[in-house]
């Protein structure tokens, strides 16, 4: 019953209008079944092989997402089956995604992942590529994609401080591209930011999708 009252504990702690991607990467379909019995039906993985063998085997219900890094040449597989992608950090993937959704006859809610974080490592556009690309960039010629937002990942570190002011640069960049691109579009509105260990600096910072997986889940073995 772990996974159950785990659940229960992070539903108390956000607000309602904070949506939850339990992110079951690594983790065995028993374990998000039991997610599921208690409820939940947002998920998320990071890897295409793991999410597709998992689509099969719950209940047509569930709400996949596509949290992690995506290659291109991957797009197609997911594209049936994900309703959302929350780390577009390419224009190649972003015309990929319209063509694979295209072709099935889908539209995909997709996040721009923005690199905030100090750490070299992580993925994403900077402030300014993004706004390149959006320049660029006729938006009503990507038909079978919708660009509902940003996703970011903050610095890992315990300076609250830092963590705060990463999520709250995403959250006023968002703001700028709304007035600037999207002022038309109500749909553009979403911020995916927090996981296990910063969701309530994020959600202080106007996150609207938290990605948490070890506070449900337990801990990941790699
Ligand atoms: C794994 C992962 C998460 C969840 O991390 P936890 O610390 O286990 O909550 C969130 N977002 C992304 C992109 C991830 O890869």
């Amino acid at each position: 019953m772990a996974v159950r009252d785990n659940l229960q504990f992070i539903k108390e702690q956000i607000p309602s209008q904070v949506k939850l991607v339990a992110v079951s990467k690594f983790h065995p379909v028993a374990a998000l079944r039991e997610a599921y019995d208690a409820g939940q039906r947002i998920f998320g993985e990071s890897r295409v092989q793991e999410l597709l063998s998992k689509v099969d085997q719950l209940p047509s219900e569930v709400e996949w997402h596509f949290i992690g890094h995506l290659q291109t040449n991957k797009v197609k597989n997911i594209v049936p089956v994900v309703s959302m992608i929350h780390a577009v950090d390419s224009e190649r993937l972003l015309l990929e995604i319209d063509n694979c959704a295209r072709k099935v006859n889908r539209t995909i809610r997709c996040l721009l992942q923005i690199h905030i974080a100090q750490e070299e490592t992580k993925f994403g556009f900077s402030f300014q590529d993004c706004k390149e690309l959006l320049t660029k960039t006729d938006l009503k010629k990507l038909t079978n994609v919708n660009i509902v937002g940003l996703m970011g990942m903050a610095t890992l570190t315990d300076d609250v401080s830092v963590i705060a002011k990463e999520f709250r640069s995403l959250k006023l960049f968002k703001d700028e591209l709304k007035s600037e691109f999207f002022a038309a579009d109500s749909s553009f509105c979403e911020l995916s930011m927090g996981m296990s260990d910063d969701y309530k600096v994020a959600i202080a910072e106007g996150s609207t999708y938290v990605r948490i997986g070890s506070t449900i889940f337990g801990m990941r073995e790699y």
